[in-house]
């Protein structure tokens, strides 16, 4: 049966590990990607930030700098030391003021003469240094009724100043400001930008992670596939064989001379054990393999499952027997519902199988099957209790997975492979139902499954 790449694609998406490998690929990629892109962002906007910052600190000690001079001649000469006619004030220069060796103020102006008892605050006190650059944050809504920005209730200054000698003596001292939101504001406005992009190349990165990741899980699917087709070909190929072996020690069974020879008989007997094991073992992992390959669902019909359940029952009463373990069926007399006959019968025949294999002598196995509403739903519930060895709470779990078993060695004296279970699982879910176990270790298990009709 051949089936495009596409189609198996998406039967294999259902398939719990693969699935998870490539949306832990998927998410891998998109962290490695948006790692680079935060980097990259960092970067570009610190870089900016340095850029922006050394240059605006650079114009504001030239500017300082030119006006220091012309203070300075005009405090030599002892006028007042304006530099009103040439200095128009604007964000570029917020603010100046010179004070003299003692600190009073001698002249000064600002963009907001509001402000001038807080700038001269804030001012107080410093004794500047030629490289020092001040930042400040002034909250100036009380100072400052904005009219223009009803929003801008705060300014960010930088501020820079110069003491003036007249040769060894210290004769005051230039304060100059600058007003800096605008590259606040910028910097403000590049981040809500990044943030912007950041959320668009996450829905990118994830989208070109999930293509690649499809792309990785290519080749790991193309020999997966040829794996579970080889598994299913492979049991089909060794049934054929395996029952005409088992045929033939039928008829050397029927041999007098054998019969009569302890010996061969002896052996003959352990072949055909050992040959039943194996068709049992390729009849599972061939219903495994093809569970697997099987993109046509179950064919379901409505039908009498308590007639069912007495036939299964009846064909274990010899695996009962052996051990003198009692068995109990609780059904209604009659039970239509709806499902695959042959796989139901399997799923009732594991469990029934496992329940009297791991129960010692003498012990009582009760299968019950009722039709339950829950949440208004019809629901076939399945309740398959055995007074056995029972099983950890933290193997509950596993022993659905193929191939395993609690206790290796039992499992193997009993003729388990650690498949019927992984088979039941397979079967309810392809009912749509689900399965779980409970029960304490030593005082028996109780499997309930759950089916929706
Ligand atoms: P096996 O063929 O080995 O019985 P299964 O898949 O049917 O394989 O079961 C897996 C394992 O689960 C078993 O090896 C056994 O350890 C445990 N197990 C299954 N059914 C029971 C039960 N009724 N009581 C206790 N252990 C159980």
């Amino acid at each position: 049966m051949k089936t495009s790449l596409y189609s198996r694609w998406n039967l294999l998406k259902n398939l719990n590990l693969i699935s998870r490998t490539q949306w832990r690929l998927t998410m891998i990629y998109t962290g490695i990607l948006m790692l680079f892109l935060i980097l990259f962002m960092v970067i570009v906007y610190f870089l900016l930030y340095g850029v922006i910052v050394s240059s605006q600190e650079d114009q504001l000690k030239k500017l300082v700098d030119q006006e220091v001079t012309v203070i300075k001649q005009k405090l030599i000469k002892g006028k007042t030391p304006s530099i009103q006619n040439f200095v128009m004030l604007s964000d570029e220069q917020f603010f100046y003021y010179v004070v003299d060796a003692k600190g009073n103020l001698l002249t000064g102006d600002e963009l907001y003469h509001h402000l001038r008892p807080k700038l001269y605050q804030e001012l107080e006190g410093w004794n500047p240094d030629p490289k020092e650059i001040r930042y400040e944050n002034l909250d100036i809504s009380y100072f400052v009724p904005w009219k223009e920005d009803p929003n801008k209730r705060n300014i960010d200054l930088m501020m820079a100043g110069r003491k003036i000698y007249k040769g060894n003596q210290f004769i005051g001292i230039l304060y100059v400001g600058k007003s800096i939101s605008n590259r606040v504001e910028l910097f403000d406005w590049l981040l809500n930008i990044f943030a912007i992009l950041l959320v668009f190349f996450s829905f990118v990165a994830f989208f070109i992670s999930y293509f690649m990741s499809k792309r990785a899980m290519s080749p790991i699917i193309k020999s997966y596939m040829k794996q579970r087709e080889f598994a299913a070909d492979a049991s089909h190929e060794l049934r054929t064989p395996l029952s005409v072996i088992l045929s033939s020690i039928n008829a050397l069974e029927m041999e007098k001379p054998l019969q009569e020879d302890e010996f061969s008989n002896s052996v003959l007997s352990n072949m055909k054990y050992e040959v039943k094991r194996m068709i049992k073992l390729v009849g599972d992992l061939l219903t495994l393999a093809r569970s697997d390959a099987e993109n046509t669902k179950l064919r379901k019909e409505v039908f009498d499952l308590h007639e069912l359940s007495k036939k299964v029952v009846h064909s274990v009463e010899t695996l009962a027997d052996e051990k003198r373990i009692t068995l109990k069926l609780n059904a209604p007399a009659k039970l239509f519902v709806y499902g695959n006959r042959a796989r139901l019968d399997q799923l009732l025949y594991i469990l029934l199988e496992n329940a009297i294999k791991y129960s010692p002598e003498e012990a009582e196995v009760k299968l019950e099957l009722t039709l339950k509403n829950e949440d208004k739903n019809k629901m076939l519930v399945i309740l398959v209790e055995d007074q056995g060895i029972g099983i950890k709470p933290e193997e509950r779990e596993r022993i659905f997975e193929r191939f395993y078993r609690t206790d290796k060695s039992r499992s193997k004296q009993l003729g388990g492979h650690g498949l019927g279970l992984a088979i039941a699982k397979w079967i309810v879910e392809s009912h749509s139902g689900w399965i779980h176990v409970e029960g304490k270790s030593g005082k028996g298990s109780v499997f309930t499954i759950k089916i929706p009709q």
